[in-house]
C-alpha cells in the first residue's frame, strides 16, 4: 500500500514502476527526497546536467482527509544554491499521489533536442506524451489546456516559461481544488531542473482509485478527530489564520522592525497599514465577487488560511496572496498597494518564478537605480521584461544574488545564493540564524522564530532554538504536514498516532526526532561534499556592520556562537 515509485527517464522517454526500497519505507516528504538526493545524485553533479534528478514526494498521510497533511515535496540539487534542496507546497497534487498509491516520482536523464513532454499518471500507470505545443505558454494557459484534455479534476505539477529557459528562480507549481495553479515549490530553481529534462507537466488522474485510508480504521478515525479538535480549539488555527491568513505577520514584523523595507535597508514600512492583514481582509470583503478571505489549498484542510484576491470588479487577480509576497514585492520595494502586489504575484506565477527571489532581485535593481523605490508602474513593466525574457528580465529571473553581482550591488540579501524571506535579519535574529545555517539557504520555512520570546541578546538560547526549530520543521516537512498546524500540536504523539494507525506501525515520537536529526546531518554532509564550508554559513557582511535603523542593532552571531548548533 502506498509504496509505488514512478521513475521517468527523460533521455529514453520511458516510465517504469518500482516498489519503494525497504530502507526508505518510513520516510516521506523531505526526509525521503533528501535521502534519495543523497543516494542518487553525485554532490558535484551539474544541477542542469544529466546526473541531476528530481524527487517528487508526498507525506505518509497523503491521500487521506487528515487536515493539512497533503503537502507536495520536491527535492533535487539546486541550481540556485548549488546544494541539496527541498521545497514544498500545498495544493492537491500530493493528495492525488496518495490516492494513486505513489510515494515518489523520480525524474532523471536530460533532453537537449526540441521536443517537450508531459507525463500522464493514472491507476494503470504512467505514460509520456509529446506536448511541444505547450512550450512557451504561461502556467495559467498550460493548466487550462491540460484541464480541457484530461478533465477538471486532475492534479497538475507543472513549470512555466522560466523553467523552460533554465532560469534560477524557476519554481514548480501545482494546482488547488479550484483549479488555480498557484501553489509553488518556489525556492531553489527546481523548475529549471524540470525544464532541463523537457518535462512540462505531470498530470495526476486518480479516477477509479480506491483508497483504504488506514490499517486500523477505527483508531485512525479516532485520532483524526482528536487532531482536528486540537486545531479547532487553538486560536491561531481556528481564528487568526482562517480570517487573516499569513498576512497577519505584516503588523508583527513591522512592530519588531523586521519587515523588509527598501531592499532590507530597514525593517519598518510607513505604508504597512495599506498592505497588512486588516487591509487585505477589508479589501477582499468589500470587493466580494470571486474574492474570498478564507480558502483551503488542499482537500481536508480545516484551517483554511488561504485567500482569493479579486480586483475592483470582483474578478480574481491571484490566489493566494501571502505574507512573503506582500513583503518582498511590497514593503521591500516600498509599494503600499495590494493591487500592484497581487499583479506582480500573478506575473510571477504565470511565468513560473519564486516571488521571494524576484522581489528581492527587484529591490536590488532599485538600489542600483534601474528603477525607483515605490514606482509601481516601473515594477509592472519590469515584470513584463521578465516575462518577455529581455536581458534585464533574465538577470532578474536569475535571482537576487546574480542581480546583485551583475548590477554591482553588494547589499544583496542572500545566503548560499538564495534570497532571504520576509524577516529582516538584524531584527528577527532567530530566523536569521536559520537563514545562515539551513542547508537550504535563506529559508524561513526551515525554522522560523519570528514569534519567539527569547531576547535578542540571549545568543546561545537563540542558536539552540533555531536548531530545535529546524528539527521541528523537518518533522513537519518529512510527514507532509503544513507548518501551520504547529500551534495546535502541543504533543507530537498525535502525529505518531496518526501514522501508526494508518500503517499499523509502532514508531515513537523519539523516532520522529531521530529521523529528522539524521536528515539534517545528511543534508549538511551532502552540501559539504558539494563544496560548502563554514564560510557559506554567514549572512552578507553589511548586516554585521550596519545597524537596522529601527532596532539600532547589527547582526552579531559569530562562528563561536554557532558551536551549539549540533544536530
Ligand atoms: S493552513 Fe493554509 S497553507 Fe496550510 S494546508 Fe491549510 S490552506 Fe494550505
Amino acid at each position: 500500500m502506498f509504496d509505488k515509485v514512478i521513475r521517468i527517464d527523460m533521455t529514453k522517454i520511458e516510465a517504469t514502476e518500482e516498489i519503494l526500497a525497504e530502507q526508505y519505507k518510513q520516510l516521506s516528504g523531505r526526509t525521503l527526497s533528501s535521502r534519495l538526493v543523497s543516494d542518487e545524485i553525485p554532490p558535484f553533479a551539474d544541477s542542469l546536467g544529466p546526473h541531476n534528478k528530481i524527487f517528487i514526494t508526498c507525506g505518509l498521510l497523503a491521500g487521506t482527509t487528515v487536515s493539512s497533511a497533503n503537502r507536495l515535496s520536491i527535492g533535487s540539487k539546486s541550481p540556485l544554491t548549488g546544494g541539496i534542496k527541498e521545497s514544498n507546497a500545498g495544493g492537491i497534487a500530493a493528495y492525488k499521489m496518495g490516492r494513486l498509491g505513489i510515494r515518489a516520482i523520480v525524474l532523471e536523464g536530460l533532453r537537449e533536442d526540441d521536443n517537450w513532454y508531459i507525463a500522464v499518471i493514472n491507476k494503470d500507470g504512467c505514460r509520456l506524451k509529446e506536448a511541444s505545443g505547450l512550450k512557451g505558454k504561461g502556467i495559467y494557459d498550460k493548466a487550462t489546456l491540460l484541464y480541457e484534455e484530461f478533465g477538471e479534476k486532475i492534479g497538475i505539477i507543472l513549470i512555466g516559461p522560466a523553467g523552460e529557459r533554465l532560469l534560477f528562480t524557476a519554481g514548480v507549481a501545482n494546482n488547488d481544488g479550484d483549479g488555480a495553479p498557484g501553489r509553488f515549490s518556489g525556492r531553489g530553481g527546481l523548475g529549471a531542473v524540470m525544464g532541463s529534462k523537457h518535462l512540462l507537466a505531470i498530470v495526476l488522474d486518480d479516477t477509479g482509485c480506491i483508497v483504504s485510508e488506514a490499517a486500523e480504521k477505527d483508531l485512525f478515525k479516532e485520532k483524526v478527530k482528536l487532531f482536528h479538535k486540537g486545531i479547532l480549539e487553538t486560536t491561531q488555527t481556528n481564528e487568526t489564520l482562517p480570517k487573516y491568513g499569513t498576512a497577519s505577520l505584516v503588523d508583527v514584523t513591522n512592530a519588531l522592525g523586521g519587515l523588509p523595507t527598501r531592499n532590507f535597508q530597514t525593517g519598518r514600512f510607513e505604508q504597512a497599514d495599506k498592505i497588512n492583514a486588516q487591509s487585505l481582509y477589508d479589501t477582499i470583503k468589500k470587493r466580494a465577487g470571486e474574492g474570498n478571505t478564507t480558502h483551503s489549498c488542499m482537500p481536508g484542510c480545516i484551517i483554511r488560511c488561504s485567500n482569493i484576491f479579486a480586483d475592483e470588479n470582483g474578478k480574481t487577480i491571484v490566489s493566494p496572496l501571502e505574507y512573503e509576497t506582500i513583503s518582498l514585492a511590497g514593503s521591500n520595494l516600498e509599494i503600499g498597494d495590494l493591487d500592484t502586489i497581487a499583479r506582480i504575484n500573478y506575473d510571477c506565477n504565470d511565468y513560473g518564478v519564486d516571488t521571494i527571489d524576484i522581489g528581492a532581485a527587484i529591490g536590488v535593481a532599485m538600489e542600483a537605480g534601474i528603477l525607483n523605490f515605490g514606482d509601481k508602474d516601473a515594477v509592472l513593466s519590469l515584470m513584463q521584461e521578465v516575462k518577455e525574457g529581455t536581458p534585464l528580465g533574465r538577470i532578474i529571473a536569475s535571482g537576487c544574488a546574480i542581480t546583485g553581482k551583475v548590477l554591482g550591488i553588494r547589499r544583496a540579501p542572500v545566503v548560499k545564493g538564495q534570497a532571504m524571506a520576509a524577516y529582516e535579519p538584524r531584527a528577527v535574529k532567530g530566523t536569521a540564524i536559520t537563514y545562515m545555517t539551513s542547508p537550504m539557504g535563506a529559508d524561513h520555512t526551515a525554522g522560523n522564530l519570528v514569534r519567539t520570546n527569547i531576547k535578542p541578546d540571549m545568543k546561545e538560547q537563540l542558536v539552540v532554538a533555531s536548531r530545535d526549530a529546524q528539527i521541528a520543521m523537518t518533522i513537519f516537512d518529512g510527514l507532509g504536514f503544513c507548518m501551520f498546524i504547529a500551534a495546535s500540536v502541543k504533543d507530537r504523539q498525535i502525529l505518531v498516532d496518526l501514522v501508526n494507525a494508518r500503517f499499523g506501525w509502532d514508531i515513537t515520537k523519539e523516532d520522529l526526532v531521530q529521523i529528522a536529526r539524521e536528515n539534517m546531518i545528511l543534508e549538511r554532509e551532502y552540501n559539504r561534499k558539494a563544496g560548502f564550508t563554514e564560510a557559506h554559513d554567514r549572512l552578507p557582511e553589511h548586516f554585521y556592520e550596519e545597524e537596522n535603523p529601527v532596532t539600532g542593532t547589527v547582526f552579531d552571531i559569530t562562528e563561536e556562537d554557532l558551536e551549539k548548533l549540533v544536530f
